[in-house]
């Protein structure tokens, strides 16, 4: 699905990635950990330009980002991003802010993209809130919404980076749930999050990353029960 080869991003003088290579497949759902400042939203920024990279290379289902000249809008559609702040459109009711995207950039018939905002709602448990607006949903809520959003483009890779931690604690919950789910579903994920029970329960593979690079990876039996990287090691002990 996709694979980063050798990539480094620098902002200026900070040398933020520095040589990530990683490779997910279809349907697998890959969790990435680590110390604030690592560059874990920097690498999913860069997965779908979001930001720049200065060098190596990105390929989404075979197609390169880091050298696509004006098919990003393309690539884009096929990779839906979940942010910790929501992101939704405060003058849109929650229907508004599912349909915008199927019916601007897929074209889609009004009709058809409310069908599937409905059905989308539905699968999020906020079937009674498509006309409500965001400032009157909870953060929980609020982040199901972007979740619903990000799908109603048929997504073949979501991105998500930390949705949980602007939340309320009795909020986590209700959105990990969501999560779960799709994971069940089959769609392939890769999710930055401090949500360390749940990478363990959902993840097919645990990625630490620490100063901009991935020092270890593994499954989450071997990760969370053997880490090799003493930085890892330390990392989880004041975690978990
Ligand atoms: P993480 O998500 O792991 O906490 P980030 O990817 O957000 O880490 O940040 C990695 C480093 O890059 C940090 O030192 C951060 O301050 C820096 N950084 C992130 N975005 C920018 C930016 N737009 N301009 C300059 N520095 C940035
Ligand atoms: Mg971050």
């Amino acid at each position: 699905m996709i694979k980063v080869i050798d990539l480094h991003k620098n902002f200026k003088n900070l040398h933020v990635l520095k040589g990530i290579n990683l490779n997910v497949s279809k349907g697998e759902v890959v969790v990435i950990i680590g110390p604030s400042g690592s560059g874990k939203s920097t690498l999913l920024r860069c997965l779908n330009k979001l930001e720049e990279s200065n060098s190596g290379e990105i390929l989404f289902k075979d197609i390169s980002v880091t050298n696509c000249k004006n098919g990003i809008n393309k690539i884009r559609q096929d990779m839906g991003m979940v942010f910790q702040n929501f992101n939704l459109f405060p003058h849109m009711t929650v229907l508004e802010n599912i349909t915008l995207a199927p019916i601007k950039i897929k074209k889609m018939d009004k009709k058809q993209a409310e069908d599937i905002g409905f059905k989308l709602l539905g699968r999020v448990g906020l079937s009674d809130k498509a006309n409500s607006y965001p400032n009157q949903l909870s953060g929980g809520q609020k982040q199901r919404v972007a979740i619903a959003r990000a799908l109603a483009m048929s997504p073949d890779l979501m991105l998500f980076d930390e949705p949980t931690s602007a939340l309320d604690p009795e909020m986590v919950g209700e959105v990990l749930e969501v999560m779960k789910q799709l994971a069940a579903e089959g769609m392939t994920m890769i999710i930055v999050t401090h949500e360390m029970t749940f990478a363990r329960q959902v993840a097919d593979r645990v990625i630490f990353m620490d100063d901009g690079v991935i020092l270890e990876e593994g499954s989450p039996e071997e990760f969370f029960t053997n880490p090799k990287n003493q930085r890892a090691q330390d990392f989880l002990k004041r975690v978990v």
